[in-house]
């Protein structure tokens, strides 16, 4: 009699015990993008040979993004032209957006640029890492999630940034000519207030990845992904970098948004493979690219609150 009443409980409780285990579960992670995906993608952006803004090629390379970003049919994709004064007279720009919606109704902003830097001299800069890189880790990142069988946690917002290199010198009409327009039209339509935070890649193929995360970065988002780097086999190095960089996240910083920008700011030797003509397919690796974009996803789950 005695043991009967000691185990007549457990039935109840089993089933709360589970209803507690699993309501505290962690949602599914986030896929991994595919590294020969992402090299594809790296290879046919440099394909397109001088994609600096304004130019007939990049209006050709805004029209691959588009069309490869929409084989993903969970995601509405769409241009955002607009013209912006420039050091060259009045340029037409397109910023490109692919969004996907989550199980909750607010989003993260995941971007990058991709035009890349006008040069006179330079006539075969093709900018494989300043440029290329962060485009083949955010159309990997979209190949990835449409093959996922989860929803996100959150939206994500997939910004591929039009004019962020300046032309001389960065100022009010040089250079973040994409960021400063997204953010001015997200905070004068309401949007910016649904956006949680922004990660932002440039330079992130480097064949010796170190991401320098820059000092004017969210001091928490900073904190999360060193920390995720350093738990989730992260393939390279990531470290605080000691001064802050004028890049694409500034604008979103400037209105409240919460950011942080992977960036590898020592590519080669004293940087010389920087704004060089030695920014070549070569330089770059595949699985440089496909663990920045596994690590931006990761940081994007945990700012979803999985
Ligand atoms: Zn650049």
């Amino acid at each position: 009699m005695t043991d009967r009443t000691f185990f007549r409980p457990i039935p109840l409780l089993l089933p709360l015990l589970l209803f507690c285990a699993c309501s505290k579960a962690p949602h599914a992670p986030p896929p991994e993008v595919s590294e020969a995906e992402v090299w594809s993608y790296a290879e046919q952006s440099v394909a397109f040979g001088n994609r600096c803004s304004g130019s007939p090629e990049i209006r050709k390379y805004a029209d691959w993004i588009r069309k490869t970003a929409a084989e993903s049919a969970k995601f509405k994709v769409y241009p955002q032209p607009f013209r912006d004064a420039t050091p060259r007279g009045d340029t037409l720009f397109e910023n490109i957006i692919a969004e996907i919606p989550g199980r909750s109704r607010d989003f993260v902003l995941i971007a990058a640029h991709y035009d890349i830097k006008r040069f006179r001299l330079l006539r075969n800069f093709r900018g494989a890492n300043d440029g290329a890189s962060g485009v083949a880790a955010l159309l990997g990142m979209i190949s990835a999630l449409q093959k996922d069988e989860n929803m996100p946690p959150c939206g994500i917002r997939f910004v591929f940034f039009d004019g962020e290199e300046c032309m001389n010198e960065y100022g009010e009409s040089d250079g973040l000519h994409g960021s400063r327009h997204l953010a001015r039209e997200w905070e004068k339509s309401g949007i910016l207030k649904k956006c949680r935070a922004m990660i932002l890649l440039d330079m992130i193929g480097d064949r010796d990845l170190t991401l320098t995360i820059p000092e004017n970065c969210t001091a928490s988002l900073k904190e999360a992904l060193l920390r995720l780097a350093g738990e989730s086999g992260f393939r390279g190095k990531c470290l605080p970098f000691g001064s802050a960089i004028l890049d694409d996240h500034v604008p979103f910083l400037e209105k409240g948004v919460p950011a942080v920008n992977l960036i590898d700011f020592e590519y080669g030797p004293g940087n010389a493979f920087w704004h060089t003509e030695e920014d070549t397919l070569d330089k770059i690796s595949a699985s440089s690219i496909k663990s920045a974009a596994d690590l931006a996803l990761r940081l994007c789950w945990h700012i979803a609150g999985d």
